[in-house]
């Protein structure tokens, strides 16, 4: 079968590889789709992990074979995939921390060599201690969703680890595919949402997704360019976004009207008054934040960018007691000074969340197959196989109008 092989830092080729054999227990799997993920893009770049590596976890197909013993799943499935599973018995997994678990680091999804995904090729074995992560996609869905359903896990997961209320104000610096993610998964947990990027056709989708303001922040000077973080780009500019304008969310808008699962819609106090003017934010977003969340600060500022400017002028925004979260800071030795006093005397509390929740997953599927959280506007930009090395390097290297790219291989 062809598969795209990692065999050094950058160095991805389309090769012959033999069609995994599976044991028992086992599902053979024909890939249709994988999306392309951040954190393989960093392995791939900073060559983090030794080389042989068929990489791609967020992948989505049909299973073609099952190994030989009772199995709830059939040739014919169409299935998403889920490559870390928890062992639920450890010390770790008893305190919840399921990412730190031995077994869930172990990959169990692969196209060969060691196991790292393998949705980059024809086919992958899935192994036993993951199939509990594997759902069936509904006929009414697209595999493209079903590959979404690893990326969208990881954002539930974070917002779960927050403790906010209804109609708190909630912060998430960057809308890419993921802070668009948890933009719509905050504004269905029934929060108001400040959602802010360099990319103007980013902040409009970020409206479409539930964000009650979004504001361009212009990239500092000395903030070097990051993948996540692409320079604003020189398309001219709405005027209503021109200069970073707070454009407040009217009640109006295509996400707004999509109906709430029961139980999920907020039960708390009525939502503060606030604000609904225009307000210049390129002077001093700081005070139009206090002004927003009345005098307070946010409740919560969710960083979904590698930057450590985002990181210290968030840190800053917060209410004392307020929570920062850091989602895309994957990268390890980086020092970033922090006031670590906001975190001592004002209680800020610094958070991180990292890959996916497993006993998650029937939820993630709910809110993904029924399209409160509605995947297909993220997906931008569809790569055969044969083009995985340029999928990468277009998710590496965003422009104005790319999201989730995925790789994508017609059916066999
Ligand atoms: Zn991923
Ligand atoms: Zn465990």
């Amino acid at each position: 079968m062809r598969a795209v092989v990692y065999r050094g830092p950058n160095d991805l080729r389309l090769e012959t590889v033999p069609v995994p054999r599976i044991g028992r227990h086992e599902l053979l799997v024909r890939v249709a789709v994988c999306g392309v993920c951040p954190t393989d893009i960093k392995k791939i770049h900073h060559g983090t992990v030794p080389p042989p590596r068929i990489f791609g976890h967020e992948t989505a197909g049909t299973i073609v074979k099952v190994g030989p013993s009772p199995s709830p799943f059939k040739p014919g499935d169409r299935v998403a995939l889920h490559h870390h599973v928890p062992c639920l018995d450890c010390h770790f997994c008893r305190h919840h921390a399921y990412a730190q678990c031995a077994t869930y680091k172990r990959t169990g999804i692969t196209a060969g060599f060691e196991p790292a995904g393998g949705g980059y090729a024809e086919y992958v074995r899935v192994m036993p201690f993951v199939l509990p992560g594997v759902v069936k996609i509904p006929a009414g869905n697209t595999f493209e969703e079903g590959a979404l359903l690893e990326p969208v896990n990881t954002v539930l997961k974070a917002v779960r680890r927050l403790a906010l209320l209804p109609g708190d104000i909630v912060l998430v610096a960057g809308q890419g595919p993921i802070g668009l993610m948890f933009t719509r998964l905050l504004q269905l947990a029934g929060m108001n949402v400040v959602a802010t990027d360099l990319l103007d056709p980013r902040l409009k989708l970020a409206k479409k997704f539930g964000a009650r303001w979004t504001l361009n922040v212009q990239s500092p000077k000395s903030e070097a360019q990051s993948p996540a973080a692409p320079a604003a780009s020189s398309d001219p500019m709405p005027p209503e976004v021109v200069g970073g304008i707070f454009v407040p969310q009217t009640s109006k808008s295509a996400v707004s009207r999509v109906s709430q699962p029961a139980g999920r819609r907020p039960n708390g106090p009525a939502r503060p008054t606030l604000p609904t003017t225009s307000e210049s934010m390129a002077s001093d977003p700081e005070s139009i934040l206090r002004r927003l969340t009345r005098q307070r600060g946010l409740d919560a500022a969710i960083i979904a960018v590698p930057s450590d400017d985002a990181v210290r002028q968030a840190q800053g925004w917060l209410r004392g007691g307020g929570q920062l979260m850091l989602f895309a800071h994957t990268k390890r030795g980086a020092a970033a000074p922090l006031d670590l006093a906001a975190v001592c005397v004002d209680e800020k509390d610094l958070l991180g969340s990292y890959s996916s929740d497993f006993t998650l997953q029937k939820e993630v599927a709910r809110l993904v197959f029924r399209r409160q959280l509605d995947v297909r506007p993220l997906i931008t930009h569809r790569f055969p196989l044969a083009e995985t090395a340029a999928a990468v390097e277009l998710a590496a290297h965003p422009t104005t109008d790319s999201l989730k790219i995925l790789v994508t291989q017609p059916p066999g």
